[in-house]
């Protein structure tokens, strides 16, 4: 039988709150249950970073030890992967980028700005790309990890370069077609999904997320460094609400791995997910369907745990990946370890 691949989500903060020291016990206890890769958060988007960073402010918790070194240290002495997981667009209040330029945040239809930066902005994806280059020059790491990857809503982005760059290729103002997955509220008004350039502004701003991709797959494979992404399990709907058309980048083979982030208690729904999550990358990557231990929509038991892995794997699935470490029992681990 082949392989089963699989990775675990880790947030330093609670996952080794203890101290280095805490480090190795868990590399250990997750290679015993046949895991390969481990993804630990490096950036949150809170303005704090998981690692000794000369770019952003590393959190005061990880001032005095950078959990990152002694990570990648642990891991490959245990024989694991490492991919650094940073929520790329979200930019909180502390964060160095927008407290350099407010403006590149992104803007939703009243003109209001979020703690989220606009992906259409060179400069945001410039700076998004030097932290993880940083961390592929700094650490020996295997990989690197998107996760919110995307706009933040549907009701985004109008700030004035999306308003100014669309309305100068197709000549109309995105605040016409307004919230793009709204279907009837304007609709006397003729906005939203009947309004004619509508399909070309979703497209245009799923452009730009995919843009990022594309610049840091290059970064990565120029380094010899893999490339994962956490994705919504709602694809390709989540092209419409939030700009993330992953299936291209698996098709294209941008990335390496996605990873759909199948968070349910149905068992059924971990089925059909996944056998459409493995049709919409045509072999261009590897699918390893995430499985919500405890999620904000999931809760599962041992039993609930193994049956939608071994579910996900019988639809093709190479793997699976839990979220998260800190849900993990030692009954999770031993029944894992059995896979
Ligand atoms: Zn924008």
């Amino acid at each position: 039988m082949a392989k089963v691949h699989k990775a675990v989500w880790s947030n330093p903060a609670g996952d080794y709150a203890e101290g280095p020291d805490s480090v190795g016990p868990m590399m250990d206890r997750l290679a015993r249950a046949g895991f390969d890769i481990v993804i630990p958060v490096v950036k949150g988007g809170d303005g704090y970073v998981n690692y000794h960073s000369r770019i952003e402010r590393v959190r005061p918790q990880f001032e005095s030890w950078d959990p990152l070194e002694v990570l990648v240290w642990e891991a490959k002495a245990a024989g694991l992967k490492v991919h650094p997981w940073m929520c790329v667009f979200p930019e909180g209040e502390g964060s160095s980028l927008i407290l350099r330029d407010p403006s590149l945040r992104v803007v939703d239809r009243r003109g209001r700005p979020k703690p989220w930066a606009c992906p259409a902005s060179e400069e945001v994806r410039r700076y998004e790309l030097s932290l993880y280059e940083e961390v592929m020059e700094d650490y020996d790491v295997d990989g690197v990890h998107m996760d919110y990857i995307r706009y933040d809503s549907e009701d985004v982005c109008f700030c004035g370069r999306c308003r100014e760059g669309f309305r100068v290729e197709t000549g109309v103002d995105p605040l016409e077609i307004g919230k793009s997955s709204q279907y009837n509220v304007f609709r006397s008004r003729s906005r939203n999904r009947s309004h004619p350039a509508w399909a070309r502004w979703i497209e245009w701003r799923a452009k730009w997320v995919t843009r990022f991709v594309e610049e840091l797959s290059e970064s990565a494979r120029s380094r010899g460094k893999e490339l994962s992404a956490a994705v919504f399990m709602d694809y390709p709907e989540c092209i419409v609400y939030q700009g993330q058309d992953w299936g291209d980048w698996g098709e294209r083979g941008l990335i390496d791995y996605a990873f759909p982030m199948t968070y349910t208690n149905s068992t059924l729904m971990v089925k059909r997910r996944t056998r459409n999550h493995i049709a919409q990358v045509k072999g261009g990557c590897h699918v390893w369907e995430g499985l919500g231990k405890r999620s904000s929509r999931s809760t599962l038991s041992t039993e609930a745990l193994i049956e939608q892995a071994r579910t996900a794997l019988e639809e093709g699935a190479e793997g699976i990946v839990i979220f998260s470490y800190g849900a993990l029992t030692d009954e999770d681990l031993a029944a894992l370890a059995e896979l």
